[in-house]
């Protein structure tokens, strides 16, 4: 049964879609099986695996397998063998208001791909940068929650709001979920001051786990413009072998050393 982790920060930019797609990427590079899965209605993630592909989903995406109009079979774009994508679209801000007067809205994603966990080993869901039901939705059906931050004074402060979603979801949803840990993104050397923000997040959120911390990285940045992973863009760069890191320790998390 496979592992579902929503990739999630409300803060726009942070790196949640770099993250989803270089992560799935790591996982499907060991052999395991992912699916990804794109709720965010600016589809930066879908965009970036299939390019203008993505207009030929119109009635095959993660809006219209929420509102039933397609199943989740049907659905699934394969990208490479070991992984696989349900797609964002461009309407899918337009279905936003269906969903939210849909019976069962919270759990609209969780039915929806319940018959398909059997066949992975990993879900990765790329969210918005807002609170809404995609988000809900997807929180909903997860059970660890990667958080990727950037150490600015607003990017450090600014997990209280996560945190605050997390219990809610706990609360009503899904008693089990978890937080996997922080990801510390667009990290520099080259000051000071994210050394001393590293530890001011240690100390503000001493409960939360800090993951590894991926260094800012043009490449990534061109990688993500070219549509490719970061393993095949600069194999054994700097941002390669973070991404290999932290892929390495999200297996260790699941699965157990
Ligand atoms: P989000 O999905 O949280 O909005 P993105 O993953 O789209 O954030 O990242 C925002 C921008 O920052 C993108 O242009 C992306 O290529 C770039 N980016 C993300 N992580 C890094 C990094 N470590 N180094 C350099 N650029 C990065
Ligand atoms: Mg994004």
């Amino acid at each position: 049964m496979a592992a579902v982790i929503s990739v999630a920060n409300q803060k726009g930019g942070v790196g949640k879609t770099t993250l989803t797609l270089n992560l799935g990427y790591g996982l499907a590079r060991t052999g395991r099986k992912v699916l990804l899965i794109d709720v965010d209605p600016q589809f930066n993630l879908t965009f970036g695996l299939i390019g203008m592909d993505v207009l030929n989903y119109e009635t095959n995406n993660v809006g219209t397998l929420m509102t039933k109009e397609s199943n989740v079979e049907e659905t699934i774009v394969e990208i490479t063998e070991n992984l696989h994508l349900i797609p964002s679209h461009l309407n899918l801000s337009a279905k936003e208001i269906e969903i939210i007067n849909a019976y069962n809205r919270e759990r609209r994603l969780e039915k929806a791909i319940s018959p398909v966990l059997p066949d992975y080993d990993y879900v990765l869901i790329d969210n918005p940068p807002s609170m809404g039901i995609f988000l809900v939705n997807s929180l909903t059906v997860s059970d660890y929650v990667l958080i990727p931050l950037e150490l600015s004074y607003f990017g450090v402060i600014g997990m209280q709001l996560m945190f605050g979603l997390m219990a809610m979801i706990r609360e009503e949803t899904n008693e089990n979920l978890t937080l996997m840990g922080l990801v510390p993104n667009k990290f520099t050397r080259q000051t000071k001051v994210p050394q001393a923000r590293l530890k001011e997040l240690r100390k503000t959120y001493p409960d939360a786990p800090i993951l590894t911390t991926i260094p800012r990285a043009i490449s990534l940045e061109k990688a993500q413009g070219e549509g490719v992973s970061i393993f095949d863009y600069e194999p054994g760069g700097r941002a390669a072998r973070a991404f290999e890191k932290l892929t390495s320790e999200v297996i260790s998390i699941v699965e157990g050393e």
